[in-house]
C-alpha cells in the first residue's frame, strides 16, 4: 500500500524533536502569544525574506486579513476587484468574497496550471485594486509581466502562498516575500505543516502588518482597547514550536520531494499521461505532483486497486460551486479542464523512491 499522503510517517520523521518541542509548551504553562510565536514569526520572516510574519489561525484567516487590513488602511473597498487565478482551491476566492470584494477569474496555462499572465492585462479596470497570485501545486506563479502589470496600474500583489513553502523565483527571491503581502496555510499536509490548524501572514509593509496583527487579535492593538471589528485568529505557541523545528528541515524535505518528482518526470512515459512543465531550479516547492489523463477516472481505480492513492486537486472549480452561484454559468474552459483531467500522484518528505518507482511501473503499465 502506498497511501496519497502519510501523516504519521511526516511527523515521525522529525518526531523526537517534534514531541521536545510540545512537552517544552505544555510544561511551560504559557499557551498563547509567547516566545513560541515570536520565535517562529522571526524564523519564518527571515527564511523568506520579509520584514514582519505575524501567525494565525489558519492559511484562509492569513489571506482574509490581509485584504482586510487593505480595506481597513484606505487602500481598498467593498466592490473593488481582485484578479485571480480561476483554478485554485477555494479559500483564495473565499478570503476576497468575505471582504466584499469581487473576485475576477483568469484562465490558467494548461502547460504550468497557474495564471496565464497573457490574459490578465484585458481584465483589469478603473476598480482593479490587486492581482491575487496562487503558487498552486507548490509551483511558482509570478512572472515578470505579473509585476511590471501590478508596477503599470499600481496594483498591490498578494500571494497565496500556503502551497508553496520554500518556492522561489528565477531570481532567487523566495515565494511569500516577492509580492506586497502573502498567506501562508500551515494545514498539516502543506509543505510546512503544524499538528493542527495554522497560518501567517508575510509582508514588508510595516502599517499593513500591524493592521493584520490588530485584526487577528481581536481588533487590539493594546489590552482591552480596540480599534477594529477584529477576530479571534491566533497561532498557538504548541503550532508555533512545532513549526519552528520543522522549519529548519523544510530545504531537507523539499529536497526529498524533489528527487521524487525528478524520478516521475524522469520515468512516467505513457501516452495517456502528460506533465506540466518541468520547471528549473527551486521555482517548485512539488506540494503536489499534478498530471493530466483523459482517462483520469480510470487510471484513479486502477491505481487505488494496486494499492496506491491519488487525490483529485480539484473536482470542482471554484466557479460551479453551489456556493457561488452567480459564476455557475460561466465558461472556463481551461479550468474545466483541469478539474476534469487532473490527478495528484504521492510525493511527501516521507515516500521512499522504491515506492515512486511502483508508482512509475503502474503508471507505465496502464
Ligand atoms: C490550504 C490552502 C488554503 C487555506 O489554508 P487553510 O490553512 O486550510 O485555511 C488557501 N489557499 C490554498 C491554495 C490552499 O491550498
Amino acid at each position: 500500500m502506498i497511501p496519497f499522503l502519510s501523516l504519521k510517517d511526516v511527523t515521525a520523521l522529525h518526531g523526537d524533536e517534534i514531541n521536545a518541542a510540545v512537552t517544552r509548551v505544555v510544561n511551560s504553562g504559557w499557551y498563547l502569544q509567547g516566545e513560541e510565536n515570536k520565535r517562529f514569526e522571526a524564523n519564518y520572516a527571515n527564511f523568506l525574506g520579509a520584514k514582519h510574519c505575524i501567525g494565525c489561525a489558519n492559511g484562509l484567516d492569513a489571506l482574509i486579513w490581509i485584504f482586510r487590513a487593505y480595506i481597513e488602511l484606505g487602500v481598498m473597498q467593498p466592490g473593488d476587484e481582485v484578479i485571480v487565478p480561476a483554478n485554485t482551491y477555494i479559500a483564495t476566492i473565499l478570503s476576497i468574497t468575505e471582504n466584499g470584494l469581487k473576485p475576477v477569474l483568469v484562465e490558467p496555462k494548461l502547460n504550468t496550471l497557474e495564471i496565464d499572465d497573457d490574459l490578465i492585462e484585458a481584465h483589469i479596470t478603473s476598480k482593479t485594486k490587486a492581482i491575487c497570485i496562487v503558487h498552486l501545486y507548490g509551483r511558482n506563479a509570478y512572472t515578470d509581466k505579473i509585476g511590471a502589470l501590478c508596477k503599470k496600474y499600481n496594483l498591490k500583489l498578494v500571494e497565496d502562498n500556503a502551497q508553496a513553502h520554500g518556492c522561489k523565483h528565477t531570481d532567487g527571491r523566495t515565494t511569500g516575500s516577492i509580492g506586497d503581502a502573502a498567506g501562508h496555510s500551515f494545514y498539516p499536509g502543506k509543505n510546512l505543516g503544524a499538528l493542527g490548524d495554522g497560518g501567517a501572514v508575510t509582508t514588508s509593509d510595516d502599517k499593513l502588518a500591524e493592521a493584520v496583527r490588530t485584526l487577528a487579535n481581536y481588533g487590539s492593538s493594546k489590552k482591552y482597547v480596540f480599534k477594529y471589528t477584529g477576530r479571534n485568529s491566533r497561532l498557538d505557541e504548541i503550532q508555533a514550536a512545532v513549526l519552528d523545528v520543522k522549519l529548519k528541515y523544510l530545504v531537507e524535505d523539499n529536497a526529498h520531494r524533489k528527487m521524487v518528482a525528478n524520478y516521475y518526470y524522469d520515468n512516467i512515459k505513457n501516452p495517456l499521461v502528460s506533465l506540466p512543465d518541468r520547471l528549473h531550479d527551486s521555482q517548485n516547492a512539488y506540494h503536489l505532483f499534478p498530471i493530466l489523463s483523459e482517462k483520469r477516472d480510470e487510471l484513479h481505480d486502477y491505481l487505488d486497486k494496486n494499492g496506491v492513492g491519488t487525490v483529485i486537486h480539484y473536482p470542482i472549480a471554484p466557479h460551479k460551486q453551489e456556493c457561488y452561484k452567480e459564476w455557475n454559468a460561466m465558461i472556463l474552459p481551461i479550468t474545466e479542464y483541469i478539474a476534469d483531467h487532473e490527478l495528484s500522484l504521492p510525493i511527501s518528505p516521507s515516500i521512499s523512491l522504491d515506492e515512486a518507482k511502483t508508482v512509475v511501473e503502474l503508471i507505465n503499465k496502464f
